[in-house]
């Protein structure tokens, strides 16, 4: 499933293609290294899954790493995510010592001898202080910066304040007092990926009905990481208002992340509160056929995450033509064009939420007007082409520094 860039011809122009074959040719020889935290689970390996491959093909050098830490790192390294997304926490010295010394304990197998180097999310984010900086270093935050703890914010700039450029999801986020050089650079999906490329109906069928899902109810779907920010146990309240009002099913689509140390018990929180429901199914771990198949089939994907950093399931979803309802949240308004493609919502509404789901069930020529309207928007912008040229420019931009 090794894909080239030729293969997107069809998609994109092939003038687009040329000219992002074109401009990689000023990165040649040029080593490059990605290193997150995560190799599954979330839009991060989601992303990097996608485009360092593709980067690999144009004859480029672009490595990726994963971090190695224990268990406690990542519980100390989700409250840290937790408290830059607006929860409060309390910095002890054993939390930051834990979250350093865990990266000076990394950087001592991780031997970094690349041109340029780009960092993704505050799990490895200190790594730059382990080495003799001697290239282009780039903080990437995929997270909802919105509202950080200043608190922790304020430790956190001492490592971003070493990086020559830090890289945001949305210009809202960009803000907060870090004094460098930025960018914008929004994520993308990968149209030929097992998660998003085209399905025969047969094979929508097949994967759904595995699901327990009747086929021929309507369905109403979010897919996302057991997270509290996703608010899974928003979105069943928003379907029991619905189920009043109307027949649908829920199917509620989850994993649990390398990274997550919270999501086991937010997972068995969520059976709990469904159990014995027989409209709501829980899926752990479905692969990509089953999710794409998922998306196709239902008739309202959800995303009702109370902070989002982008919220590439919703793209996803767009991308298949099937309308979204979600909060006005980090990046969903770029994605979600209210009335267009689907409806943006506040996410404390709960019943206003359900109205909308409602609106999109209960018409289906709108269903499929916005369907049409949603490709379209996925297409214009948040297609893995448009992203990997935006990553060249930075890059052949930073390293004729
Ligand atoms: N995902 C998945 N299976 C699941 C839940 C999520 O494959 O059970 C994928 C989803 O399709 C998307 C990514 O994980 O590609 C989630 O990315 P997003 O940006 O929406 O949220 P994040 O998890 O990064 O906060």
């Amino acid at each position: 499933m090794l894909r080239r860039l030729s293969d997107y011809r069809g998609i994109v122009s092939d003038a687009k293609i040329s000219e992002i074959h074109r401009k990689s040719r000023k990165l040649y020889k040029k080593h490059i290294l990605h290193i997150s935290s995560t190799p599954y689970g979330g839009g991060v390996a989601e992303i990097l899954r996608s485009i360092i491959p593709l980067f690999n093909d144009m004859g480029l050098y672009v490595g990726w790493r994963t971090m190695i830490g224990s268990p406690d790192f990542f519980r100390v390294t989700k409250k840290f995510h937790n408290a830059l997304q607006g929860d409060d926490i309390t910095i002890t010295h054993k939390k930051t010592e834990l979250y350093e010394d865990t990266n000076k304990l990394f950087s001592r197998f991780t031997h970094i001898d690349h041109d340029l180097v780009v960092i993704h999310d505050p799990q490895p984010l200190p790594i730059i202080a382990c080495y003799r900086k001697r290239q282009p270093w780039i903080w990437r935050c995929h997270i909802d910066l919105s509202r950080p703890h200043r608190k922790l914010w304020n430790y956190m700039k001492g490592f971003i304040l070493s990086y020559d450029m830090v890289v945001y999801q949305m210009e809202e986020f960009a803000a907060h007092g870090i004094p460098g050089d930025f960018k914008v650079i929004k994520p993308s999906i990968d149209p030929l990926s097992m998660k998003n490329m085209e399905l025969p109906k047969s094979t929508i069928k097949k994967y759904v009905k595995r699901t327990g899902v009747d086929v021929k109810r309507p369905l109403i779907t979010q897919i996302s990481r057991f997270d509290k920010w996703k608010d899974t146990e928003g979105v069943i309240k928003v379907f029991d208002i619905i189920r009043k009002e109307m027949d649908c099913q829920l199917l509620l689509v989850g994993d649990i992340a390398l990274d997550d140390p919270e999501a086991q018990a937010m997972y068995e929180r969520v059976l709990s509160i469904v159990k014995g429901s027989k409209d709501v199914r829980v899926i752990l771990g479905a692969h990509d056929v089953m999710v794409n198949a998922i998306q196709r089939a239902s008739d309202v994907v959800l995303q009702k995450s109370i902070r989002e950093g982008f919220g590439l399931t919703v793209s996803e979803a767009l991308w298949k033509g099937t309308p979204v309802v979600a909060s006005k949240v980090g990046g969903i308004p770029a994605q979600v064009v209210d009335g267009i493609n689907g409806y943006l919502v506040r996410p404390n509404d709960y019943v206003g939420t359900a109205k909308k789901v409602m609106d999109i069930l209960s018409d289906k020529n709108m269903r499929k007007e916005m369907g049409r309207n949603a490709k379209r928007h996925v297409k214009e912008n948040f297609l893995v082409t448009r992203h990997i040229e935006e990553w060249i420019d930075l890059w052949v931009e930073m390293l004729s520094w």
